[in-house]
This record gives structure tokens, sequence and C-alpha cells, in this order.
């Protein structure tokens, strides 16, 4: 295979929309490979390589990874995909590009390489509907079993149905921070869609039916833009 029947797919979605679960649903069905960009830089890390001490040298400073060094990692990655597995058709990319400047770093990387984007889906699912599934979490405080007030309460609506425990809330999950990460996700997300969107790449998907139903939609708009 060479370089260039490569299938860049890459899916966005907020944080509740089941994003990760259907990637790892339908990344199989397409012989591409899943690759979340936090397990690419941990994957690069633990190897004795230059690209590998790049990469270190912006951790150990708490730094971010400029955006063309993480296209080059995802390279190196896919070349070791190819070799390792060439049944593999391409890569399903979840949590990059996450704005617009990581997005045209990819797009010139690709020119470079003669390569193109196959594909982008959107997992979408309704603003509100998001607030009710991010901010009903309840961890019990004894032995950290999770609930949800509307979606899987414990039996007596109070205390932990393993232990008895009290539950309580993450400040993580208080309406006011699920409200400010939704809101950075939407201001750095929609400058990308609109971008894909007029490159005709953009495929959305309703994110708020069964989980089954989504997957099968997903793959409906994948199967004709992803060469296998
Ligand atoms: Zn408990």
């Amino acid at each position: 295979m060479t370089a260039h029947s490569v299938n860049y797919v890459i899916i966005v979605g907020p944080q509740g929309a089941g994003k990760g679960t259907q990637a790892a649903a339908v990344a199989p069905e397409l012989g591409l490979e899943h690759v979340a960009t936090g397990d690419l830089f941990r994957a690069i890390l633990k190897t004795d390589s230059d690209l590998g001490d790049e990469v270190r040298h912006y951790y150990d400073q708490g730094a971010l990874v400029p955006d063309e060094l993480t296209v080059r990692v995802l390279f190196a990655h896919i070349q070791r995909m190819q070799e390792s597995d060439p049944s593999i058709s391409g890569v399903l990319l979840d949590g990059f590009p996450r704005n617009r400047e990581q997005a045209d770093a990819l797009d010139s990387a690709l020119e470079d390489r003669g390569e193109a984007i196959s594909a982008v889906v959107l997992v979408d699912v309704p603003r509100d509907e998001l607030m009710k599934r991010l901010t009903g979490r309840l961890i019990c405080s004894e032995c950290g079993a999770t609930y949800h007030s509307e979606f899987n309460p414990p039996a007596n609506g109070e205390s932990c149905d393993v232990c008895g425990g009290s539950l309580y809330q993450r400040s993580d999950d208080t309406p006011e921070a699920v409200a400010q990460r939704l809101d950075i996700y939407y201001e750095q997300t929609e400058p990308i869609l609109q971008h894909y969107r007029e490159q005709d790449l953009l495929v959305e998907v309703d994110g708020n039916q069964e989980i089954d139903a989504v997957t099968r939609e997903i793959l409906q708009a994948l199967r004709p833009r992803v060469n296998t």
C-alpha cells in the first residue's frame, strides 16, 4: 500500500455526545485505526527516538506540543501502523484537530504529501441534552461507584446501592463547570466545522439516538467516502 491510499477520517463531538464510543465501534468496520491524540503522545514518549525526544522536551516544560510536531508524530505513527498491519486502510482521528490552527497545520502537511482528508464526522447532541448527561453524575464517597441522577439513579434515590455511602457531585460536573467546557468546545470547534463544511467533507450525525442507530448512521455516511 502506498502512502497515498491512507484514509484520514476525523471524528468531532462535544463531551457527552458518545464520540469515543462511536469511534471505537466504527473504526474496525472501516479498517481504520482509532487514533486518540493523547494515546499517540503516550506511545511516542515511550520510544527512544528523536521524535520522542522532541515531544518530551515540551512535556517536561509543561508546554503545548506545536501543531506541526503533532502532525509529524501522527505521520510517524501511520508509517509504523502500515508496516505492522498493511490491512489497515487509514486512521480515525479523535481529538485532533481541535481548533482552526490545527486544522490548517494538518491540511498543509497533507497537501505536502499529496494526501487529503476523506471525511469529517460530527456526532452532535443538543446542548440541553449534554447538560443533562454531564451534570447528573454522582459518585459514592465510600466505594467510588458512579450513578446518574436521571439515567442511572441509586435505588433509594439517596445513597450508594453497593455500600450505603453518601453520594457527591465532582466540582467538574457542576452546571457552571460543564457550561464553561461546552462554551470552549463550541468556540474552538465551530470554525473547523465551517472549514470542512465548505470543502463538502462534513458529515453531521444525530448523536441523540440509541448507540447502535448512531453507529449505523455514521457507517452509512462513511462507507462511500472511505477506500477499503
Ligand atoms: Zn458505595
